[in-house]
């Protein structure tokens, strides 16, 4: 099957990215949301990030109202039926993906692959919820996406051959760099990364030492660009403590229980960068 027509589901940190490139690429994109105020944010963040795209000269004017034209904002995920690819980048939670991908079994062409975006849930237990787990798989990109090459491709137990060629070629269409991996919870990518940044918050709940001199450490330390706890920022502090339990569920191993000051803060509704508030003030 040709693929020229995107669905998109979410249009948060993640949905707008990919949403921005794919439309950037030369697909047309239909980005599904579940409630307008969503949908305006995602599409202001896409015009904002494009706008920067042509200030440091990488794509024209002309080039970035092109991509903004071709992405069509929906509350109707009825409007998915004439996608010929599904990404899912809704939040991090089972349930809310259980649902969503049924329904679009049911809406979407039964040639037409289903991709989850999800950081660490199993494509496995999303695909057998579907008639076609053979065309189930997970399309892991990062954040910032217009930025981040990698994408990590996850089969699931059943995902075909077929299905994983199809899903490389279009990340390499992207201008990313496909890595193939299988699944597991947290598949590579944030096994190991989301027990880094765990850590790190203990680190400050124990006062070991302070948010900033943690972040010293590591980017001067170890030469990472951003420090653990910038980064779970960055992230989204929610969307840490997600992946965290699903790591702790799935592994069963107590070296993955959530750091308590994490899940304090998600209580009080400090999530980062996207609520102003979390291990930093912005
Ligand atoms: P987010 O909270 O920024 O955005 C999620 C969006 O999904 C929200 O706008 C919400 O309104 C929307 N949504 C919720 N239910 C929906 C539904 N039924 N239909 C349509 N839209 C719905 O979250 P995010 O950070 O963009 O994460 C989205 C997915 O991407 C998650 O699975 C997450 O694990 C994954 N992910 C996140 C990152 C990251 O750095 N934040 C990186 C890689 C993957």
């Amino acid at each position: 099957m040709d693929i020229n027509k995107i669905g998109v589901i979410g249009a948060g940190t993640m949905g707008n990215g990919i949403a921005h490139v794919f439309a950037r690429s030369g697909f047309e994109v239909v980005l599904c949301e579940v409630a307008q105020q969503y949908l305006d944010r995602g599409m202001a963040t896409v015009r904002q990030n494009l706008e920067r795209e042509v200030a440091r000269n990488k794509i024209t004017a002309g080039e970035s109202a092109q991509a903004i034209a071709r992405i069509r904002g929906s509350l109707e995920r009825q409007a998915l039926a004439e996608c010929d690819f599904v990404i899912e980048a809704a939040t991090e939670k089972f349930e809310i993906k259980a649902e969503i991908f049924r329904d679009i079994d049911r809406i979407c062409h039964p040639g037409v692959i289903l991709s989850s975006n999800t950081s660490s849930i199993s494509i496995t237990k999303i695909a057998a919820l579907t008639k076609r787990p053979d065309k189930v798989i997970g399309m892991h990109f990062f954040n910032p996406v217009p930025v981040m090459k990698l994408v990590e491709v996850i089969r699931g137990l059943a995902t075909s051959d077929e299905t994983y060629a199809t899903v490389k070629s279009l990340a390499e269409k992207l201008g990313k760099t496909p890595v193939e991996v299988n699944d597991a919870p947290g598949f590579v990518s944030n096994r190991v990364l989301m027990p880094l940044l765990n850590e790190a918050m203990y680190a400050v709940m124990e006062g070991v030492a302070t948010p900033q001199a943690v972040d010293e450490v590591f980017k001067l330390g170890m030469a990472h660009p951003m420090g653990p706890l910038t980064l779970a920022d960055f992230i989204g502090l929610d969307v840490c403590l997600d992946i965290m339990r699903v790591l702790h569920d799935g592994l069963g191993d107590p070296k993955y229980r959530p750091c308590p000051l994490l899940i304090k803060m998600v209580d009080a509704g400090w999530l980062g960068r996207k609520s102003g508030r979390g291990f930093y003030q912005y």
